[in-house]
């Protein structure tokens, strides 16, 4: 079975990260090929975001007991003391059954994950100006001003990372944005490499057919430069 993909996306909170893999997940996964990890996290829930659904939400003591067990694939403090990781178990599961990953994670996790994992592709969602950004986490209207200030100071520090990706996305029209980000994937699986396992039944059953044309003399091999 040919392994799936990682996929990796970053973005500063408010570029439209969220909106964009929740789209690309409902309208173009209908073979459930692409999964989403579910991260874990010691930050607290915000009002409408569900348990185990947007992150696995944990005490710093369980995150840290499951640090010292090695289940994270990478982990990382996001925002001062949070922690936020992801685990390591199903994704290795996922890909082994052949589905691609994808993992919303921060420029830190990018940074693990492509150390242990080098045929990661990693993408980074540019918003188109800050005052853009700034707009979108107010009127997300799910922080304090006090708490935009501080994620509007960590934009900007992971904006600074952007040129470690493989892709870089401004995401200024959604809809075109969200074309690119499905053509990445797209991209991916036309590989040579990411069919080898699934070529080899068809490239064999083409070479058999090919053989018996040409004992059948359908086709001409002086057309096809054999002889
Ligand atoms: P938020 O608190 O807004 O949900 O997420 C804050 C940041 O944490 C986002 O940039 C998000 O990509 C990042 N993040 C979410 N899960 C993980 C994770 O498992 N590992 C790392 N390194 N970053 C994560």
């Amino acid at each position: 079975m040919q392994k799936g993909t990682l996929f990796i996306v970053s973005a500063p909170s408010g570029a439209g990260k969220s909106s964009l893999i929740k789209a690309l997940l409902e309208r173009f996964n209908a073979d459930n090929r692409l999964k989403l990890s579910v991260s874990h996290t010691t930050r607290p829930m915000r009002p409408g975001e569900v348990d185990h659904v947007d992150y696995h939400f944990v005490s710093v003591d369980e995150f840290e007991k499951l640090i010292a067990r090695n289940a994270f694939y990478e982990y990382a403090h996001v925002f001062g003391d949070k922690y936020y990781g992801t685990s390591r178990e199903l994704v290795e599961q996922w890909m082994d059954q052949g589905h691609d990953v994808l993992l919303d994670i921060d420029w830190q996790g990018a940074q693990q994950i492509r150390k242990q994992t080098p045929s990661a592709r990693s993408i980074f969602i540019l918003p188109p100006s800050l005052t853009e950004l700034r707009s979108r986490l107010v009127n997300r209207a799910q922080d304090s001003e006090e708490v935009i200030n501080v994620r509007m100071q960590k934009a900007i520090a992971e904006i600074s990372h952007y040129n470690e990706y493989d892709y870089v996305l401004v995401n200024d029209n959604f809809d075109e944005t969200l074309l690119k980000l499905r053509s990445i994937i797209i991209e991916c699986h036309c590989e040579l490499n990411n069919q080898k396992d699934s070529l080899s039944d068809l490239i064999e059953n083409l070479i058999k057919e090919g053989n018996q044309d040409l004992s059948k003399g359908a086709v001409n091999p002086r057309h096809l430069g054999l002889i």
